[in-house]
């Protein structure tokens, strides 16, 4: 069979390379794995008739104009804006830091507080290198040595499996501090969930006489049945490359999930728990989509070092690695043969908007004959 390109992953970057190369009238086989479209943010209705993400909560949230204009074409957006709050022994503390964290964690009056002030105590307080070298130096740069011990090093441990030391500072930066008493997680323009979920929108994306879609499919096992003038690769960038410069690490989930007949759990959809628990955080799906039912699912999250690859892991030796194979990656961009997109093919820390827009700038400039 012949097609004028094969994609190979059906998450947002795969179906999204799909729509926008179909609607410029190429012939387009999406190949998955899985036996659905959506990738990590596939979700479905439980027996409860609450809405879970199989692979772990997802909010939407951008400030690209481009990105939101798309995805609202597929669906609309509730007005769900994310909070989280750490449970630290039996305290409610909000995440990211900010003035009520600090305030209600040191003992201090909100009314009277200088918060950059106290910031600034902790801080010179602590030990760290200037300018921060890893994870650990970044936190610690901001808010000072408690803070970090009490909020970030056990989340980070458990959640990446190594000493925060050896992980690199971008990764806290994906976390603001504020000194306000802002208690929302993003500060995007736009943010929400699919009103209907998100397996709908991936439908209504892929619903294209242009696209046809192969589940239950691995690439690599099918790849030299077709030809293409372009494929879009969207799986793990490493195994492209049969691994010729090592395996790059990747980390994983597993969820357990519990119900109970009672109408709310916990103040906040998600609650993070830095302390002991073997469990990062627990979601209270039914609080996305404010579903008005009797019973609520939980779902514990558990990272792992085997499984699906949820997480690339930000360090030194995985940057190194990675460069090695983006290096390889860029050649084939540059004959115009395979295009590399999304948080495995790039190996990149991507949120969504990150990802389709990584597909809007690199899809558009692919030659127009292809
Ligand atoms: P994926 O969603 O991983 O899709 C890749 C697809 O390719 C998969 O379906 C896989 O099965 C398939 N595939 C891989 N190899 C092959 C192969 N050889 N053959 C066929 N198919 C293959 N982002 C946000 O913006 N907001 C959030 O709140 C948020 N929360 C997150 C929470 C968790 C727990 C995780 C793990 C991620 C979160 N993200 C969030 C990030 C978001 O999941 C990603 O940015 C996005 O899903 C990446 O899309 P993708 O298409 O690049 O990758
Ligand atoms: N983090 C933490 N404590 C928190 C929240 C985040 O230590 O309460 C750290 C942790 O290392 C996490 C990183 O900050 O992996 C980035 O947080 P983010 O919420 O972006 O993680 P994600 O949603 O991608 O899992």
């Amino acid at each position: 069979m012949s097609y004028d390109v094969i994609i190979a992953g059906a998450g947002f970057s795969g179906s999204s390379a799909a729509r926008i190369l179909a609607e410029r009238g190429k012939k387009v086989l999406l190949i998955e794995k899985r036996d659905h479209v959506g990738g990590n943010c596939y979700d479905l209705k439980n027996a409860f008739g609450i809405t879970i993400q199989k692979y772990g909560p997802h909010i939407f949230h951008t400030q690209s104009e481009a990105v939101w204009e798309f995805l609202n074409r597929f669906s609309d957006f509730n007005d769900y804006k994310h909070k989280v709050l750490s449970k630290v022994g039996e305290k409610f503390y909000p995440i990211p830091i900010n003035k009520t964290t600090v305030c209600d964690f040191l003992n201090l009056d909100i009314n009277t507080v200088n918060i950059a002030e106290i910031l600034k105590q902790e801080v010179e307080k602590s030990t760290f290198s200037m300018p921060p070298r890893n994870f650990q130096d970044q936190v610690i740069s901001q808010v000072g040595e408690r803070l970090y011990e009490a909020f970030f090093k056990g989340y980070t441990m458990k959640q990446w499996g190594k000493e925060p030391e050896n992980l690199a500072a971008d990764i806290a930066k994906r976390v603001p501090v504020r000194d306000n008493l802002d208690d929302y997680y993003f500060s995007d323009k736009y943010q929400g969930i699919p009103t209907n979920g998100f397996t709908l929108l991936f439908e209504k994306m892929l619903d294209h006489p242009n696209i046809t879609v192969l589940l239950n499919t691995d690439y690599f096992e099918v790849r030299s049945r077709y030809k293409s003038e372009l494929t879009v690769y969207t799986g793990e960038l490493d195994r492209f490359f049969d691994y010729k410069y090592g395996h790059l690490e990747y980390r994983s989930l597993e969820f357990k999930y519990e119900n109970l007949e009672q109408k709310q759990f916990q103040p906040v959809a998600v609650v993070n728990y830095p302390g002991d628990e073997p469990w990062t955080r627990i979601t209270e799906y039914k609080q996305f989509l404010r579903e008005n039912v009797d019973w609520t699912t939980l779902c514990y999250e558990y990272p792992a070092s085997k499984g699906e690859p949820y997480y690339v892991i930000i360090n030194d030796e995985n940057l190194k690695k990675r460069e090695l194979y983006m290096q390889e990656a860029q050649k084939l961009e540059a004959d115009g043969s395979v295009l590399f997109i999304g948080r495995l093919a790039e190996y990149k820390y991507y949120n969504i908007d990150q990802v389709v827009e990584s597909v809007i700038i690199k899809v558009k400039n692919v030659r127009q004959n292809v």
